[in-house]
């Protein structure tokens, strides 16, 4: 790279292609009704031809999408070349329930699933009671995947630690524990203090965990919408991104623009420190989480469905 380039930004450093290009995954809801279910789909097939290395579908509190969260995770499996993980929780389910849902899952061919506690439901952020004939965490629900398949499972981490949690030394052993009964990854919340992050995974690293770690990427263009979740969830919304989109409340294309900006920021500065995994939660839209793959020298196969049927 020239001088003149190094004077560039982050975005123009990775348009010189130096960096390797890093594997991403895409994180999905399930659609709400028929006409989510197209947007949706229309996102899938955006995205596919990125060839992610794998894509997650969510699970509703309470197992509130539990049919939908199937149905789109088996559709994906035979309808498109991609590879997709069911994210499970414990919530509000016994264990036979929740193994059951397990069980159907290897039925159909899923081999990966995000092993979750989950939240109270109506309440995100509220007191957690586990059923007593229920998986009491995300630790025991891990090991019940394993018992029952050679399941891919990937778990949760919190790069500001868990809201219920005393400190990140606990966060650690939890996570360790998870990892003795059968984790193989895991995906961060999203975040914006890059720094912070950097500390975290340092620390864990240090502990000797040395399983993949995906940092979650939240390309956010509302930080209205975002407050108040992001309290509940422990993440802190920094105050340059506040300003960024302050008065374009009635802007959304500007607002897109600055989110693909500063996502876009936000990988190539990990890229730059050895992140060669992202996980992005797309909100089920391609536009944004297209771009910023561009950006990373993320590019199209020839292997897609889509591709394979023209
Ligand atoms: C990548 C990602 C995806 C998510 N997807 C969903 C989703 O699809 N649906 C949904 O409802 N929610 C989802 N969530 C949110 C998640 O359910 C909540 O954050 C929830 O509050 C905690 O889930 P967890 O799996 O991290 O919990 P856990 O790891 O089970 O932790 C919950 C509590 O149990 C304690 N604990 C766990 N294991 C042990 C142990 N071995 N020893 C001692 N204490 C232990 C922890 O300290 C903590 O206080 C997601 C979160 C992330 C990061």
């Amino acid at each position: 790279m020239s001088p003149h380039e190094t004077a560039l930004g982050p975005v123009a450093r990775a348009g010189a292609g130096t960096a390797p290009r890093p594997s991403v995954s895409f994180e999905f809801s399930p659609p709400k009704g028929p006409k989510s279910e197209a947007s949706l789909w229309e996102a899938i097939r955006r995205l596919e031809p990125l060839n992610p290395s794998f894509v997650s579908v969510t699970y509703g509190a309470g197992g509130s999408t539990r049919d939908r969260t199937h149905r789109t995770v088996v559709r994906m499996l035979n309808e498109t070349t991609l590879k997709p993980a069911a994210h499970l929780t414990c919530v509000e389910a016994t264990r036979s329930e929740v193994d059951e849902v397990i069980r159907d899952y290897w039925a159909a061919g899923i081999r990966h699933i995000v092993a979750l506690r989950g939240d109270p439901p109506g309440s995100l952020g509220g007191a957690y009671t586990p059923r007593p004939d229920g998986y009491q965490n995300a630790t025991e629900l891990t090991a019940g995947i394993r018992a029952i398949g050679d399941f891919d499972v990937s778990v949760g981490l919190y790069p500001q630690i868990h809201p219920e949690s005393p400190s990140v030394e606990h966060d650690i052993e939890v996570l360790k524990a998870k990892i003795d009964a059968g984790a193989t990854r895991a995906i961060t919340n999203f975040f914006f203090d890059i720094d912070g992050y950097l500390r975290f995974v340092d620390k864990i690293r240090k502990a000797g965990v040395t399983i993949p770690i995906l940092p979650g990427i939240m390309p956010v263009s509302s930080v209205e919408g975002l407050s108040n979740m992001s309290q509940r969830v422990g993440v802190t919304i920094p105050g340059w991104l506040a300003n960024l989109f302050e008065g374009l409340d009635s802007d959304p294309e500007t607002r897109k623009l600055i989110a693909a900006s500063v996502a876009a920021e936000m990988c190539v500065r990990l890229t730059e420190e050895g992140f060669s995994d992202f996980h992005f939660y797309t909100l089920n839209r391609a536009d944004l989480v297209y771009a910023i793959c561009r950006v990373l020298g993320v590019r199209e196969t020839a292997h897609s469905s889509t591709e394979a049927a023209a």
